[in-house]
């Protein structure tokens, strides 16, 4: 039987883009396009054959719509409440505060489980991966047709980018959208990915070091270092991630990233020494990645946190729309899709 629900492509499949799509879900036949091989976007884990990273987001918190939206995927063990031992440390790394304990939440087995656990939970129309979406043209009977990687995909009704702000712009046509899109400056960080050989861990290495779950460093490089293999529904084995502050990472934009690599693992080992067990002689496992697009500079100044066309069928949602983290992604995708309902 043809399915009579008009027909939207969300563009983005990271909390946003998800967001979107479960509010909508029912509404309208919904296809979800992302450039990359799985979900999640920001909410990534890295997996080698030892250990796995979250390199995007370490933990989130939620309020009570965002709590709500999560139920299901709790009640499946796909997402898991953390409330970490979050410490400030100083430039020479010794803790100066202890932050009190908050409730916060991660996906678990990695940081991306929880795009999986969103497509079991609700089973959308399409989904397709590895597919970049090129170009956005109108038809003649003003549907949208895209091209995604070679292939055309053809009559939606609605269209949602739900992305960084200068991957929409570069899909938009001119106009008060784009506009709006290109004014909001993202900036980049660096994320370092260290797992220590098994073996060389030694005395000077305690078993359970770092004594804390996430630090946050006053440091011009480094801002924040998480022990990923604190977090619950994760291995044992020690596996650290260490983000770096976005004027740093702007300063070294053209760096190599594993160039920067060195350098982040030097300043590390300034800090710690081996009692993390990370010498460099001694590592199982190091990247580093560089996320040209990690935290708006400044949100867009638009208090409902998307943009939408309802005459051109074209919206727009993601956090920089209205702040830098996963709830924002999460608010913008559903005020997005709360707009989108009452113009089908
Ligand atoms: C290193 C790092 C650490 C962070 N830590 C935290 C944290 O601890 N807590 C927290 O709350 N927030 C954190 N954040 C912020 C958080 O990641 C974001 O707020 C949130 O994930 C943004 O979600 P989004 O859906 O708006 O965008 P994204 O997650 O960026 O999703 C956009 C998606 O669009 C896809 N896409 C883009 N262009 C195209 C195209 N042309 N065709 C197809 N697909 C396309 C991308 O592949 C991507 O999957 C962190 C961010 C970074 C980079």
């Amino acid at each position: 039987m043809q399915n009579l629900l008009p027909k939207i492509a969300i563009i983005g499949t990271g909390i946003a883009g998800l967001a979107c799509a479960a509010q909508l879900h029912g509404h309208a036949a919904i296809s979800l396009f992302d450039k990359s091989r799985g979900l999640g976007g920001r909410m990534a884990t890295r997996r080698s054959e030892l250990v796995a990273f979250d390199h995007g987001v370490s933990r989130f918190s939620a309020d009570a719509d965002f709590a709500a939206f999560l139920e299901p995927l709790t009640a499946a063990g796909s997402v898991l409440a953390w409330s970490p031992n979050t410490v400030r440390l100083s430039p020479q790394g010794a803790i100066t505060q202890t932050l009190p304990a908050r409730r916060q939440w991660v996906a678990s087995p990695g940081m991306s489980s929880l795009g999986r656990a969103v497509l079991a939970h609700y089973q959308f129309d399409a989904v397709h991966l590895g597919a970049a979406v090129g170009a956005l043209e109108r038809q003649a009977d003003h549907r949208y047709r895209l091209q995604a990687d070679g292939q055309i995909y053809e009559n939606f009704d609605r269209v949602i980018l739900a992305m960084p702000p200068a991957q929409a712009a570069a899909l938009l046509p001119q106009g008060a959208m784009r506009q709006a899109c290109e004014s909001v400056a993202m900036q980049p960080c660096h994320t370092l990915m260290l797992a220590p050989q098994l073996e060389s861990e030694t005395a000077s290495t305690p078993e359970d070091a770092p004594e804390w779950d996430v630090a946050l460093v006053d440091d011009p490089m480094l801002e924040l270092i998480i022990a990923n293999h604190r977090k619950p529904g994760r291995d044992r084995q020690r596996a650290i991630v260490v983000q770096t502050q976005h004027q740093w990472s702007a300063e070294h934009i053209d760096v190599p990233a594993a160039e920067l690599g060195a350098l982040i693992q030097a300043r590390l080992f300034d800090l710690f020494g081996d009692t993390l067990g990370l010498s460099p002689k001694a590592l199982a496992y190091h990247s580093c990645h560089r996320w040209l697009y990690a935290a708006a500079a400044k949100p867009l100044p638009n208090p409902q946190g998307f943009l939408f066309d309802a005459a051109g069928g074209l919206g727009v949602a993601g956090d920089w729309c209205l702040g830098t983290r996963v709830r924002h992604g999460f608010a913008s995708g559903t005020a997005l899709a709360a707009a989108v309902k009452t113009s089908l």
